[in-house]
């Protein structure tokens, strides 16, 4: 392993937080723990800013309108210049829901536009039509990974959010809805800059996805010991089945 600790940096867990998405640090930080792998968890919160230098993975939740408007400016004003930093250092820089949301260019809502941070090339409206609510699954295509290898959670929002020319979803969706409920494509991702839509949490869920996340972060080529997955392999067939997919 290149690096031999995962340096955690949670944005706004205070603001960013809705179901439950602080559970996917719990998953990371103790996936770390069980393998002996040094872990620290370190919030970062509203008027301090991002040094590019102390995460090797920083993770953005979910939240409402809301409390995205409150982090938004303060994204773009604290911390914005230590994420572009951190992600062409191949950092892994991971947003769910509202935070995949201000990870792209900008959120729309009727006539105000919230400006996001531009890591990844995805903008995002706030529709009028119902929102996209549900279980999801998602077969994704990552390095390293089998082709397909699934991704299962829940999604619940208004926003629905466009590929730019040349992005790449970080999945097609098998059931549910996905970045717009009509194109076919689920997140994004560049790089190891990663956003998506499954809350769950994602991670309990997911949890070889867990490890891929741990594995680029720590630039650990070999992947990572193998651990008793007994527990989370039926979450995942559980969410599978919840969105009406066999479980690979
Ligand atoms: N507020 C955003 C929306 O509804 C994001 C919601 C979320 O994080 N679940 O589109």
């Amino acid at each position: 392993m290149a690096e031999t600790k995962l340096r955690i940096g949670a944005l706004y867990p205070d603001q960013m937080n809705i179901y439950a998405d602080r559970g996917n640090i719990a998953v990371l930080s103790n996936r770390c723990k069980w393998r002996n792998i040094e872990v620290s968890v370190t919030s970062v919160g509203i008027g301090e800013a991002l040094d590019s230098e102390q995460f090797n993975l920083i993770y953005l939740g979910g939240g409402q309108d809301e409390d995205q408007r409150r982090c938004a400016a303060d994204l773009i004003e604290n911390k914005r210049a230590g994420l572009v930093a951190a992600a062409e250092n191949g950092s892994v820089v991971v947003g769910v829901c509202g935070g995949y949301q201000l990870f792209g260019h900008w959120y729309e809502l009727g006539e105000e536009r919230i400006a996001g941070v531009g890591l990844l090339d995805v903008e995002t409206t706030r529709s009028n039509g119902p929102r996209l609510i549900g279980n999801v699954a998602i077969a994704t295509a990552l390095p390293g990974c089998p082709d397909g290898a699934l991704l299962a959670g829940f999604e619940n929002h208004g926003g629905r959010t466009r590929l730019l020319e040349g992005a790449q979803p970080l999945g097609s969706v098998v059931s549910g809805h996905g970045n717009d409920g009509s194109s076919g494509n689920e997140g994004c991702r560049a790089g190891n800059v990663i956003g998506t839509y499954l809350h769950g949490p994602l991670l309990p869920a997911n949890s070889w996805f867990a490890d891929w996340l741990i594995a680029a972060a720590l630039r650990a080529g070999d992947g990572l010991p193998q651990l008793d997955d007994d527990l989370e392999e039926r979450a995942h067939v559980a969410a599978c089945r919840a969105a009406g997919v066999k479980p690979d």
